[in-house]
């Protein structure tokens, strides 16, 4: 590879990280920046706001990479630090700057806040900085060299952080010499497990191969992670669609989709291309496969209800499941499923119905059906198709996850 490749690292900062109260969404968001721009994001640190933990984060981190990105700490009171540990390993005192302290001023004004003194703290930056102003909130951001490092200082509020990197960070590292964007596809697979998926493709996942190759795995939906680096995106692209073309085939039935999207949103985004509304009977899921449709935004257009028929009564009452069925095969049977998927249908009006019961324990396992044993039906317009599949133990809610990832798959293998 040719070229500066330039590292990174997010620093996160602030006692509501580290206690847990908090989840660092910033990092996450700032580094998928970074690597879009063709940094190489080497490592996130969180640390509380304690200022000898902060300065050594700080020192070692501008010490390790080329590029610093810090959020938090930025606030008007005294246990924001972040702007006295910039200046201190920057080597000078504070100085203020009266063209920060007047827009800070207009905002607060134009808000009808109060002007407490303490806000002229945002106002003050690290020796050397270049001022980076905040149209969306009080504390303005700021960029200085520190060891080797460029740091990049920006509020925790996750609203102000993205829009000042929008405004200052992304046209920064867009202007680096020689950067190398990053590209990534994913390839989602469901079927085998991680380590037989990891053997099918066991040549392409060795540690230095570009395109990188890696798998990572989410309630039972495994993610082929493919990302290469160009001279610019298409390039980087381009390499990415080499590599996939090259696994492809060796994943057979098992590759379910490709792309970003999450398995809900290409669930539903087939539902509104074919035109078909669905319909669901949920007994083990509980109502999780319905739930992860209605994240997807649009999908009401396609997504009629459903029945979360828990108790065989309810499959009777709700559904009508013959009770006899119920009897002779037990509520976990294809026989009920279908019942139920048929049942769906014809009550809500819908031109797909899908349905699941199974054992998710950790009581209820026969021999017969063990915990883990899961039941399906998936009804499209009145061909009923049924499956049972018999999942690993790892308790209620991997199984719940399982069973919905399940039924979302489904429609992706059948309505085509
Ligand atoms: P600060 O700029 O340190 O005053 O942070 C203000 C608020 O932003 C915090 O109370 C959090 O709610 C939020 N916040 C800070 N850092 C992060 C982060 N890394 N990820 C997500 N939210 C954050
Ligand atoms: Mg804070």
């Amino acid at each position: 590879m040719s070229g500066p490749i330039r590292t990174a690292e997010v620093l996160s900062i602030g006692d509501e990280l580290i206690h847990g109260s908090n989840l660092d969404t910033n990092a996450r968001w700032l580094a998928q920046l970074l690597e879009c721009h063709g940094l190489t994001v080497e490592r996130f640190t969180v640390v509380g706001d304690d200022p000898a933990l902060l300065q050594r984060a700080m020192d070692e981190a501008c010490r390790r990479v080329d590029v610093v990105v810090a959020t938090g700490g930025l606030g008007p009171t005294l246990d924001d630090r972040t702007r006295e540990v910039a200046a201190h390993l920057a080597g000078g005192p504070l100085w203020f700057d009266p063209a920060s302290w007047q827009a800070i001023l207009d905002y607060l004004r134009s808000r009808n806040r109060p002007i407490p003194d303490s806000n002229r703290r945002q106002a003050e930056f690290p020796p050397g900085a270049v001022v980076l102003p905040n149209p969306v909130g009080t504390a303005p951001a700021f960029r200085v060299r520190i060891h080797r490092a460029e740091l990049f200082a920006f509020p925790g509020v996750p609203r102000e952080m993205k829009r000042l990197a929008e405004d200052h960070l992304a046209p920064w590292l867009a202007k680096l010499p020689g950067a190398q964007p990053i590209a990534q596809h994913c390839l989602l697979v469901l079927g085998p497990s991680e380590a037989l998926l990891g053997e099918r493709i066991e040549p392409f996942m060795i540690a230095e191969r570009e395109p990188a190759v890696g798998i990572t795995a989410s309630g039972g939906l495994l993610t082929i992670r493919v990302v290469a680096r160009g001279f610019d995106l298409d390039a980087a692209r381009a390499a990415c669609e080499v590599t996939a073309a090259e696994i492809r085939p060796l994943l057979g039935e098992w590759l379910l989709a490709e792309g970003e999207a999450t398995l809900a949103e290409l669930a539903v985004g087939r539902l509104i291309a074919r035109n078909v509304r669905v319909a669901a009977a949920e007994s083990c899921t509980g109502g999780l496969f319905s739930a992860k449709l209605a994240e997807v935004p649009g999908v009401s257009a396609v997504f009629l209800g459903s029945v979360v028929s828990y108790a065989n009564d309810a499959k009777v009452t709700a559904l009508g499941v013959e009770p006899q069925l119920l009897q002779q095969h037990g509520a976990v049977s294809e026989e009920v499923t279908a019942a139920m998927a048929l049942g769906v249908c014809k009550r809500l009006g819908a031109q797909l119905g899908l349905s699941v019961s199974g054992i998710a324990g950790p009581g209820g396992g026969t021999e017969e059906k063990p915990v883990g044993t899961i039941c399906f039906c998936l009804c499209l317009h009145g061909e009923v198709k049924t499956w049972t599949l018999r999942f690993p133990d790892l308790g209620r809610e991997f199984l719940r996850e399982r069973a919905a990832i399940e039924l979302l798959a489904a429609i992706l293998r059948h309505v085509r």
